[in-house]
């Protein structure tokens, strides 16, 4: 599917606010549960994450020791649709070996991304690693890559805001948006 030539407009909203927001509260509980007493480093994988993220961390119990960190990859191929080969922009800062770590990101469409990810920093033997996604496009599966905390499962159509964007546009928004071509 190719999203980056078409011009795109705002479509219908898929996601409001308020649904994320609690859908958010409740993964954060669910984590805030199982490291109560722990120490978590919890790594965005920039940008589509940022967001997401600085909402999951500050309602996360304080129970929890939470250190955060980022990467930023990028896929090969076209903008829109990963090849699976991932190159790394930046690396976590943290030594992630004996840590308990959960990468967050934004979607996952093909896995491509979140598999190659996992497979890396798995040879930095973690004490624990869990994924944490907020969107899943389950059509669109290539690679097995377990999520152990999801948002929502969705549709695929391309989706905007809340981190998301389309060609470094929306995501401000606080919404999750479908666009349409304008
Ligand atoms: P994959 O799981 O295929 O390796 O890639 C996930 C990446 O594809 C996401 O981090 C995101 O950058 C991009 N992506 C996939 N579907 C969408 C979508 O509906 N909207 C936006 N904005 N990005 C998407």
């Amino acid at each position: 599917m190719t999203w980056i030539n078409a011009s795109l407009k705002l479509g219908d909203i898929l996601l409001p606010r308020e649904r994320i927001n609690e859908r958010v509260a409740e993964i954060a509980g669910d984590i805030s549960r199982e490291y109560a007493g722990e120490r978590v480093v919890v790594v965005g994988v920039l940008k589509g994450a940022v967001i997401f993220m600085a909402d999951l961390v500050r309602v996360i119990d304080d129970s929890v020791d939470v250190r955060m960190d980022f990467m930023a990859v990028s896929s090969y191929g076209d903008s829109s649709t990963s090849s699976g080969a991932v190159k790394i922009i930046k690396d976590m800062d943290t030594f992630a070996e004996d840590e308990h770590i959960i990468l967050v990101e934004d979607i996952m469409d093909t896995g491509l991304t979140l598999s190659y990810l996992k497979e890396m920093l798995m040879t930095r033997n973690p004490r624990s690693f869990k994924t944490c996604v907020l969107l899943e496009k389950p059509e669109r599966k290539k690679a097995e890559c377990a999520i152990d905390y999801r948002g929502f499962e969705i549709p695929d159509k391309f989706v905007v805001g809340y981190g998301l964007d389309y060609a470094g546009k929306w995501r401000n928004l606080s919404d999750i948006w479908h666009v349409v071509e304008g």
